[in-house]
């Protein structure tokens, strides 16, 4: 492992996709960057787990927008992420999410392409082409106004001062659209995506999100956790440092400024500026309390968190179960889809099911997935554990087998939709809400950060500069989650070291 240097121009805390990112962006601008991450894996929420062979995703399971020309295939670009070092494999062209209702889970199908995307409804809805049309008008439009999703530079006139376009409410713009129930649901039903909620999900976070899938979708066969390796490799090679397993706890802040941060194993990192791939709540504790703005400190206590994730993995027998080449997204009935707190009696609400891409058995699923919402309240008697590769806590019996009850309850579900899986299953693993928390350090495991609520749409847009002279933030909780809203989130960050203009010119050249 590389030797801690004297001092580093930029600092990063955590190696996240947005951290990497802007390691990468600054390492390649000359400047002498170290990363550290507390846990044994880099990437975040890229991290993968094997059991059997089997490589799951934790946290990333499908990107889009990844098409030639299409936005987040040119941020790849620029960072060298492509074909020849990522395994993508793209989703089916005719369904890349099945929409999924009920007992017989009755199946409607979100095509690529925004043509086949409005034929396929329309084929399955023949009486809804105009409101079809207009909902691919409505977010094409929406989407159009983000100036960096467009590879464009943002000027003063950007999407922060129109008020219109953030707060408009994302279930009332769809519902306006039709009054056919069904076909809502429909364009709303991978709001797992999103953490989608009735009241205060904004349009524009739907329209950004789904517009990349729409485009075009991909899985990256054998682990996403190739992004994150292929990006330290590349920064190592221009000359940046990774320490793994290197937690920060604690800064040494004089006159505004970080002089240096402090290491769990008590070694201190000199740098001329830092940045925090943390949530911004966790970055203030870490920092120190006092040396933030009390008015900063209550916006940001303030804004509430997405919720966290329950996701149950299952090694299947080999060569037993066939590849879906799409995800499925299922709710028990069209009034669930928007329904994200549920009781715990009612638990799980809506579930996302997919199979990971592997290239050893193409056609064959080797593992299954499922995933949820879930309160972090469920597993609240376990808080004050903590338990990943580098720190184990047992959690005892107990916590194993409130576990194994939501899982067997996540089973239940797919059994119905493949009856006989169960027989199938080798082994089986499941993640609560403390996983998420322990391993990603985000406050109650939350999936996605801050909550985008259109009643305050610009709470949840983080500047990234700090009042600490030399603190910066990236991540999700800049502009959005999602690979591709956390790097249009690193660039952001890294305009307050490199000139803006020159580094978009470069990402639309590269
Ligand atoms: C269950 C789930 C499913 C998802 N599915 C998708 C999907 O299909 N497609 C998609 O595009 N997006 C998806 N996302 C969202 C996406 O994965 C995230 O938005 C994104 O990866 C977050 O990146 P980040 O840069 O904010 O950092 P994070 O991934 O949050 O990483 C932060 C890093 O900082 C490290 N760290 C924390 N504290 C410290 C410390 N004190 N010292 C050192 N290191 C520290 C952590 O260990 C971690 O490695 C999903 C997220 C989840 C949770």
């Amino acid at each position: 492992m590389a030797k801690i240097k004297d001092k580093y121009d930029v600092a990063i805390i955590g190696s996240g996709l947005g951290g990497l990112q802007c390691a990468y962006i600054l390492s390649k601008h000359g400047y002498k960057v170290a990363v550290f991450e507390k846990n044994h894996q880099i990437g975040g929420s890229l991290q993968v787990f094997s059991r059997q062979k089997t490589i799951f995703d934790t946290g990333v399971h499908y990107l889009g927008g990844l098409g030639e020309g299409q936005n987040l295939h040119q941020y790849f670009n620029y960072f060298g992420l492509n074909e020849n070092n990522l395994k993508l494999r793209q989703l089916d062209i005719n369904c890349f999410d099945s929409i999924e209702f009920g007992d017989n889970f009755e199946p409607y199908y979100l095509a690529q392409g925004y043509k086949n995307f409005a034929d396929s409804l329309k084929r399955q809805f023949p009486d809804e082409g105009k409101a079809i049309d207009n909902y691919c008008y409505l977010v094409q439009d929406y989407c159009s106004k983000f100036k960096l999703y467009n590879l464009e530079v943002p000027g003063m006139s950007d999407y922060t001062r129109d008020s219109e376009l953030l707060e408009a409410n994302a279930y009332d713009v769809i519902d306006s659209l039709s009054s056919n129930k069904l076909l809502t649901a429909v364009l709303a039903g991978n709001m797992m995506l999103y953490a989608g909620h009735k009241e205060n999900t904004p349009f524009f976070v739907h329209a950004l999100v789904t517009n990349s899938y729409v485009e075009s979708s991909y899985r990256v066969a054998d682990g996403g956790s190739q992004i994150a390796i292929e990006l330290s490799r590349q920064i190592r090679k221009m000359g940046g440092e990774l320490f793994r397993r290197t937690e920060i706890v604690g800064a040494h802040v004089e006159e505004k400024s970080i002089v240096y941060l402090k290491t769990a194993d008590g070694d201190e990192i000199y740098a001329d500026k830092f940045i925090s791939n943390l949530h911004p709540s966790i970055t203030i504790d870490l920092i120190g309390k006092d040396n933030f703005k009390p008015s900063y400190k209550k916006r940001i206590s303030k804004i509430r968190n997405t919720t966290a994730c329950f996701c149950s993995h299952f090694v299947l027998k080999e060569n037993a179960f066939d590849y879906l080449n799409y995800n499925i997204y299922h709710h028990k009935d069209i009034e669930e889809v928007w329904n994200i707190n549920v009781s715990k009696d009612d638990w799980p609400a809506s579930v996302m099911i997919s199979t990971p891409a592997n290239t050893k058995t193409p056609g064959k699923a080797n593992g299954l997935t499922v995933m949820t919402y879930m309160e972090h309240e469920y597993f609240n008697n376990w808080g004050s554990t903590q338990n990943t590769v580098t720190i184990s806590d047992d959690r005892g019996a107990e916590y194993q087998k409130l576990k194994d009850e939501f899982q067997d309850r996540m089973l239940k579900r797919v059994e119905k939709k493949f009856p006989g899986v169960s027989d199938l299953i080798v082994h089986s693993e499941s993640s609560t809400p403390l996983t998420f928390r322990d391993y990603l350090n985000t406050p109650n495991g939350s999936a996605y950060g801050m909550w985008k609520d259109c009643h305050t749409p610009l709470n949840a847009f983080m500047n990234p500069r700090t009042n600490i002279k030399n603190l910066y933030l990236t991540g999700q909780n800049i502009v959005m989650h999602g690979i591709l809203g956390v790097t249009v989130g690193s660039f952001i960050t890294c305009f307050f070291f490199v000139d803006k203009e020159k580094l978009m010119e470069d990402v639309r050249n590269s």
